[in-house]
């Protein structure tokens, strides 16, 4: 158990790549972090840089008070999981997990403890005499975290652990996964690209975007408070719609709208003071799918404001019903109640739930509300 730190980690590779830049962050005991972003933020570098797989450019990473910087990987005290597993072909399930316990000499009766310990607490007792050749994927994937459990490791380190299983799988797995962090008690560091991963196991999640942090905070938070259009377009499935529009207030009401050009909506009285720096510029408005409802079947407690739109595609999902839709010419999402009378072509009206509304500057991309 033991919490992790980067303090203004740099990784530089050949050509003029700068892979992590600048990543500062605290990981405390016990969480579970995961580290998102699409391919080639710099993820899965961040986690090789404090397994010691990777050299660090510059900047300090610790475990718990110690900084490893020159600690060889095998004596950091971290296990990983890689996305591939890694497993020995040649050797049964039960040496697999038992490989790295012998190379440190640990008495063989200890070892027999550790392996069928962890073997019961991930449900592959009965694998233990097979090959990796004879295993279906989940339970490779199994086998793979039970060779870092045995080793009790101060730090766990999951890269994609997840990414070759089928779907079904994934979700079963996700939810062991959360389950064994539970368990084990033990500081977790998991990367993914997936955000449903992040968002449904993490205690914190990290975003990452070109070797840059984006944000750190809980998923709910993340979701809710996003610092910056990616970090908002990133994380939610579909994700948030964003419109340029204009921050006008209306001369006769004084009351400030968000005007795309295509709709007029009335921006709630509690926000406008904090949007009057704003008045009369332009501005990214970003609102998720599930803030906008059909008119005639709206969730009681939103205040409507209406959009106009064309029905361009429908997605039955059985729960609710996938819009796409066009106001003007601009394309958007709504997930809206499958009771829904919507078919391609229709002209229908939509309320926009405005209390969730996103406002961003266009020049900063940074969140003004
Ligand atoms: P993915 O999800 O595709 O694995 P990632 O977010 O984990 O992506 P990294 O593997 O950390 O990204 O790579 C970050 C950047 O560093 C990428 O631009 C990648 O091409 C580059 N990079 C990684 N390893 C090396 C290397 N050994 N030499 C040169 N560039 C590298």
């Amino acid at each position: 158990m033991a919490s992790v730190s980067y303090e203004h980690i740099y990784k530089r590779f050949s050509g003029d790549v700068i892979a992590v830049n600048d990543l500062t962050l605290d990981v405390q005991d016990k969480e579970f972090m995961v580290f998102v972003g699409p391919s080639g933020c710099g993820k899965s570098t961040s986690l090789r840089l404090l397994a010691g797989l990777e050299e660090i450019s510059e900047g300090v990473i610790k475990i718990g008070d110690r900084i490893v910087n020159d600690v060889p990987p095998k004596d950091r005290d971290i296990a990983m999981v890689f996305q591939s597993y890694a497993l020995y072909p040649h050797m049964s399930v039960y040496d697999n997990m038992a490989f790295g316990l012998k190379l440190r000499k640990m008495p063989k009766s200890e070892i027999d403890d550790k392996v069928k310990d962890a073997a019961e607490t991930l449900g592959i007792s009965s694998l233990l005499d097979r090959k990796p050749k004879a295993l279906s994927g989940g339970q490779r994937q199994r086998v793979a975290v039970g060779r870092a459990i045995v080793r009790h490791p101060q730090v766990f380190l999951l890269d994609e652990p997840l990414s070759n299983l089928d779907a079904k799988l994934r979700v079963e797995t996700r939810a062991n996964l959360s389950r064994l962090h539970q368990q084990l008690e033990t500081t977790f560091i998991y990367v993914t690209h997936d955000q449903v991963e992040a968002m449904t196991m993490a205690t914190r999640i990290a975003v990452l975007k070109d070797g840059i942090l984006q944000q750190v905070a809980s998923p709910q938070m993340l979701y809710d408070h996003p610092d910056n259009v990616f970090v908002a377009g990133f994380i939610g499935s579909p994700s948030m719609n964003f419109f340029d529009a204009t921050l006008v207030e209306q001369p006769d009401t004084g009351k400030m709208v968000v005007d795309s050009g295509s709709f007029r909506l009335e921006i709630p009285a509690h926000q406008t003071s904090d949007l009057q720096p704003y008045k009369g510029q332009q501005i990214i408005f970003g609102i998720r799918p599930e803030d906008i409802h059909s008119a005639e079947l709206t969730p009681p407690g939103v205040i409507p404001a209406r959009l106009s739109a064309t029905v361009d595609v429908t997605e039955l999902m059985g729960n609710e019903i996938f819009v796409y839709g066009l106001t003007g010419s601009k394309p958007f999402i709504a997930r809206v109640d499958p009771r829904t009378q919507v078919r391609p072509g229709d002209d229908i009206e939509f309320n926009v739930n405005m209390a969730n509304m996103h406002i961003f500057d266009p020049k900063t991309e940074l969140g003004i509300l």
